[in-house]
C-alpha cells in the first residue's frame, strides 16, 4: 500500500507531500495561463509558453539538450510562437497533463515539478 505520509529515508522525518499539492487549478485559455492554487496558499501563474518550453517529456528534454548544443539555432526561433495551450488533464494525485494545440500531449507535469518552475 502506498501512503501519502512515508517516512523520508534519508533524514527519518515525515515527509509533507501536501504542500505541493493543488487546492484548485485553473487554465484560462484565453489568456493562456494555468493558474495553481497550492494547499500551502501559495499562487502560482504560469504562462503557456514557459510550460511549454518546461515541458518534461522525453522528446521535448533531448530538443532542449540539443538547442544547447548546436551552434546555429536558427530554425527555432519563434517555433513556439504559435503553439497554445489547449487543455489540462489531472493523472491522479500527482500530476497535470497539458495538452498543446499542435497535439503535444506527452508531457506529465508532477506538482513538485510545476511548483519548481514558480519562480516566487
Ligand atoms: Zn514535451
Amino acid at each position: 500500500m502506498a501512503d501519502e505520509k512515508a517516512p523520508d529515508s534519508g533524514t527519518g522525518h515525515w515527509v509533507d507531500n501536501t504542500r505541493v499539492m493543488p487546492r484548485d487549478l485553473k487554465l484560462k485559455r484565453a489568456e493562456q495561463r494555468l493558474v495553481v492554487e497550492w494547499r500551502d496558499g501559495h499562487h502560482s501563474d504560469f504562462d503557456a509558453a514557459t510550460l511549454r518550453q518546461a515541458c518534461p517529456c522525453a522528446t521535448c528534454r533531448e530538443k532542449r539538450e540539443q538547442r544547447q548544443t548546436t551552434a546555429l539555432p536558427i530554425l527555432e526561433v519563434g517555433a513556439h510562437d504559435e503553439i497554445l495551450l489547449s487543455g489540462a488533464e489531472l493523472m491522479g494525485q500527482y500530476a497535470i497533463k497539458l495538452i498543446w494545440s499542435d497535439g503535444h500531449d506527452a508531457g506529465m507535469f508532477d506538482y513538485r515539478y510545476l511548483r519548481s518552475l514558480d519562480p516566487r
